[in-house]
C-alpha cells in the first residue's frame, strides 16, 4: 500500500531529523511530518556539548560540520547576581549553534539521504485504534510504528494529561555584541528559584535567556528585564520569546499503545540540572530508529534509553535538592573561587556523563584527588 508506511516520524526538530536520517540510511519506508517550514526558528539557547557534537558528526557522517557552528567559547563563568563566583577555563571548546541553521541543516542532511518530509502540516489527528493519521488535506496513512518527535507540548501528552508543572519555562532576546558582549558561556543564580540565567556569545549577538521550574504566573521576562537593568542594558524595544522544556520528568510513555514511541522532548528527555536537551533528543531519534527493525521496537527501544531515563530521573533529584534555598546559598557560598572544581564538573559531567547523577559525592572526591 503506497500511504503505507513501516514508521511515521511527527516532528522535524533535531530528534525528529535525527531518527529520520538513521529510518532512511537502514532503508526502511517511513516519513517524517512537521507542523513547520524549515527554516524554522526555535527558542533554545544552542549550547552543544562534546558528547553532542560527537553525535552531530556522526549524523553528517564525517562531513565538515564547522558551517553548523556560531561560535565557540573555551571559560565558563559563573554568578551570584551579578557577583562574578567563578570564571574557570575549559579543557575543550564548547561549540554553539543558531537553532534556525542547525535545525534546518539536519533536515537537509535527511533530504540528501533521500528522506521524505511533509512540512506545513499543522492538522493531524491520530487514531491509535487504526493505526493511522489523518492529514488536514483529507489525506490517511497508515504506521506499524509511530514516534512522536513533537517537541515539550507534544500531541501525545494529551490522553497522559500531562501537566505543565513538570515543565520548565524558558525565555530569551537576542542582544547585538555592541549592547553587551561576552566570550564566554555566563551562567547567573539567584535572577529565578529553580533554574538559572545564562549569556552565551552566538557570533555577532549574544543570546541572554532564563529558565526554571513552570510556575502559572511567574513572569519570566520581568526577570530578564531585571537582570538586564543590573547590567544596564535598556529594556526598551526588547523582543522576548519563550518556550517550554522538560524538567526532570519522563513521560510514561507505557501508557500509549504498544507501536507508539516518544523521543526528544515529546519523552521529557533533557538534562535536569543543566538544561540541555539536544544530546538526548540526538540520541533517542537514533536509538528509536535502530529500534524499529528488532521484533519488539518499543521494549528494545525502552532497554536502550535506560541510561538516559536514570540521568532525567536522577537529575531531578538532585536538581531538587540544589534548589533547595538553604542547599543552594551553601553551595553557591562554597563555589566561590572553585575554578578548578567548575572545570572538572563541566569537563567530567556536563561534557561526558562520566558520572552517573547518583555519583555526584564521588565525582566530588575525585575531584579531591585530581587537586593533588
Ligand atoms: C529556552 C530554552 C533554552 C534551551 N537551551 C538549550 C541549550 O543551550 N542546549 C541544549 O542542548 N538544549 C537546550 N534547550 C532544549 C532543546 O531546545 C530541546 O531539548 C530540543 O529542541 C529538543 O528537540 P526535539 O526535536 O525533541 O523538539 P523540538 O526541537 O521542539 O522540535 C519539535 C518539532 O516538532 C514540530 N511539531 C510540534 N508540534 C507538531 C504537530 N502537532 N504536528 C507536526 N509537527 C509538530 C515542531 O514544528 C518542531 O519542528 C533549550 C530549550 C529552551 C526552551
Amino acid at each position: 500500500m503506497e500511504n503505507h508506511y513501516q514508521v511515521i516520524v511527527i516532528g522535524a526538530g533535531p530528534s525528529g531529523a535525527a531518527c529520520g536520517i538513521t529510518l532512511q540510511k537502514q532503508g526502511i519506508k517511513h516519513c517524517v511530518i512537521d507542523k513547520a517550514t524549515f527554516p524554522r526558528n526555535k527558542t533554545c539557547a544552542g549550547l552543544v556539548t562534546k558528547k553532542t557534537y560527537g553525535l552531530i558528526n556522526e549524523l553528517f557522517e564525517g562531513q565538515n560540520t564547522e558551517r553548523l557552528f556560531c561560535t565557540t567559547a573555551n571559560r565558563i563563568r559563573l554568578y551570584r547576581k551579578t557577583q562574578l563566583l567563578a570564571d574557570a577555563p575549559l579543557v575543550r571548546d564548547i561549540h554553539l549553534v543558531e537553532r534556525k541553521i542547525f535545525d534546518n541543516a539536519l533536515v537537509e542532511k535527511y533530504r540528501e539521504l533521500g528522506g521524505v518530509l511533509m512540512e506545513g502540516e499543522s492538522g493531524i489527528t491520530v487514531d491509535y485504534d487504526n493505526n493511522r493519521i489523518l492529514l488536514s488535506n483529507g489525506q490517511i496513512l497508515y504506521y506499524d510504528t509511530l514516534i512522536f518527535a513533537d517537541g515539550a507540548l507534544s500531541m501525545s501528552h494529551k490522553s497522559l494529561h500531562v501537566d505543565k508543572s513538570k515543565l520548565a519555562f524558558g525565555v530569551e532576546t537576542y542582544l547585538t555584541t555592541e549592547v553587551l558582549d561576552t566570550k564566554s558561556v555566563d551562567i547567573y543564580f539567584e535572577y529565578v528559584d529553580n533554574g538559572y540565567l545564562w549569556v552565551f556569545p552566538h557570533g555577532e549577538r549574544v543570546c541572554v535567556g532564563v529558565a526554571g521550574q513552570y510556575k502559572k504566573g511567574e513572569d519570566y521576562k520581568k526577570m530578564l528585564a531585571s537582570f538586564l537593568k543590573d547590567v544596564g542594558v535598556s529594556t526598551e524595544h526588547i523582543r522576548y520569546i519563550g518556550a517550554f522544556l522538560p524538567y526532570g520528568y519522563v513521560i510514561p510513555q507505557e501508557k500509549l499503545p504498544d507501536n507508539v514511541i516518544l523521543i526528544g522532548d515529546a519523552g521529557g528527555f533533557t538534562d535536569p540540572i543543566s538544561g540541555e536537551g539536544l544530546y538526548m533528543a540526538l540520541k533517542t531519534g537514533i536509538l528509536s530508529a535502530q529500534a524499529v527493525t528488532t521484533q519488539n521496537p518499543k521494549k528494545t527501544y525502552w532497554q536502550n534509553v535506560k541510561g538516559l531515563v536514570s540521568v532525567v530521573k536522577e537529575g531531578n533529584r538532585v536538581q531538587k535538592f540544589f534548589y533547595s534555598p538553604a542547599i543552594h546559598k551553601m553551595v553557591l557560598g562554597k563555589l566561590s573561587g572553585k575554578e578548578q572544581l567548575v572545570s572538572f564538573f563541566f569537563e567530567h559531567q556536563v561534557e561526558e556523563y562520566h558520572y552517573e547523577y547518583r555519583n555526584v559525592i564521588q565525582m566530588y572526591r575525585d575531584y579531591k584527588k585530581s587537586c593533588h
